[in-house]
């Protein structure tokens, strides 16, 4: 068995992973990465020898490059019913958005979702010589782990992954020991996350301290999945006021109300859009800044997206707060907000006089959770993907100081490596 690191090498982005054994060939994922203004791509293989794509999950790092297959052919597409719906979402807002080049068109998209064979969690299924078995990655809903059996190898490949429960998903349950490989995540492979419930509660003590002081708290939170998990903590928490969501959050919900089959607690998700006000017109907008109240709206970083009208009308206002709840990129509005607490209000960067605080609602695994995981997998080899290539040195050498795994490859873009 091979595999061939064909991106995410040392970088957060354009995850794709070649799989190939004496009678396969398979894809792992094939994202793009969209940190500089252009989307990069991972390496290009040819479509015809594949017998299957496999996608993880919906997000664009992970999914985004690969109607690209369809152009010619037409692979069958391997993951769960929620990853196509959301992939379909994300891949046409992209086509939509893109003032880039992109190699590939609607037609492609519409191609790729046809050609999508839908797995659910759990089940095993033969793919030639493969035995492949998706495993619950408590990312985003839908996501996934791929454990793959062939040529007498066993191996894992994590996608991004999550093994502490959020409200929405259950966490990620590693028990498959002896592996011969893992392929593991580590965006934060350095970073211990906070207690996750101590961060629901500073979240809601904040929130409502503003709502109560008749302030607006707006929350830029991505489209899937943390604008829901964040909706779904601020109605357990039995938050006061109204609570808006705006946006492609609205799409997302739609599909995620859709399918019940993929949450923890389905009837959470459900009362707590049913409180949310959905807003759809310009006059919902304006009236939502208005009262006090929560308003839910990407992008997680504010690079685009209705939250930005959200923010010129509150951040000028002591009494409002903007709450982040994403990741920040440097250099994106959200990070300079954080940093530099300032926003580019039409030209003209300016001071925020509104409260605002990160809270860590991360949906990646820790530190301490990427080592138990390491450590149960009892791998003969741990391959090191999608991080940044300096926190993947530290974390190796943690991993060779603690004596959990002695076999640690950090593999160049393009590497291909012997299982
Ligand atoms: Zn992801
Ligand atoms: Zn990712």
């Amino acid at each position: 068995m091979k595999v061939n690191i064909l991106g995410a090498a040392g970088e957060i982005g354009r995850s794709a992973i070649q799989l190939t054994t004496s009678n396969s060939n398979i894809l792992m994922d094939y994202g793009i990465s969209l940190s500089k203004n252009e989307p990069k791509f991972p390496i290009s293989i040819s479509s015809k020898e594949l017998d299957a794509i496999l996608l993880t999950h919906a997000h664009l790092d992970h999914s985004g490059g690969i109607p690209i297959f369809y152009v010619s052919t037409k692979p069958r597409l391997i993951t769960t019913k929620i990853t196509v719906e959301i992939s379909e979402l994300l891949i046409k807002d992209l086509i939509k958005l893109s003032s880039y080049y992109l190699p590939y068109e609607s037609l492609e998209l519409t191609n790729m979702i046809k050609s999508a064979k839908p797995v659910s969690i759990n089940d095993h299924f033969r793919l030639k010589d493969l035995s492949i078995q998706l495993l619950n990655a408590g990312h985003i809903p839908g996501s996934s782990m791929f454990f793959i059996e062939g040529d007498g190898k066993k191996i894992l490949y994590t996608g991004d992954f999550n093994v502490i429960s959020t409200k929405m998903l259950h966490g990620a349950q590693i028990d498959i020991p002896y592996l011969d490989a893992i392929i593991i995540e580590g965006t934060y492979a350095t970073i211990d996350h906070e207690d996750r419930t101590k961060v629901e509660r500073d979240f809601v003590y904040s929130v409502n301290e503003i709502v109560s002081n008749g302030g607006t708290v707006v929350i830029p939170a991505f489209s899937v999945g943390r604008a829901q998990e964040i909706l779904c903590v601020l109605h357990q928490y039995n938050v006061k006021g109204k609570i808006y969501i705006d946006g492609m959050a609205k799409d997302a919900s739609s599909i995620f109300l859709n399918n019940p089959d993929f949450f923890r607690d389905y009837s959470l998700l459900l009362e707590a859009h049913k409180r949310a006000i959905w807003v759809n017109s310009w006059s919902e907008r304006r009236k939502a800044c208005k009262e006090p109240g929560i308003i839910i709206a990407p992008a997680g970083m504010l690079k685009g997206g209705n939250v930005r009208f959200y923010v010129k009308k509150t951040a000028k206002d002591h009494k409002n707060a903007i709450f982040l709840v994403s990741y920040q990129v440097e250099d994106t509005p959200g990070a300079m907000l954080m940093k530099n607490g300032v926003y580019n209000f039409g030209g003209k960067t300016e001071k925020v006089n509104a409260r605002i605080k990160w809270f860590d609602f991360s949906s990646h695994c820790g530190n301490k959770e990427l080592l138990h995981t390491i450590k149960m997998a009892n791998a003969k080899k741990v391959i090191l993907v999608h991080g940044e290539k300096n926190k993947l040195e530290k974390f190796k050498i943690i991993l060779q100081d603690e004596k959990i795994a002695e076999d640690i490859i950090i593999p160049e873009v393009g590497e291909e490596i012997s299982i």
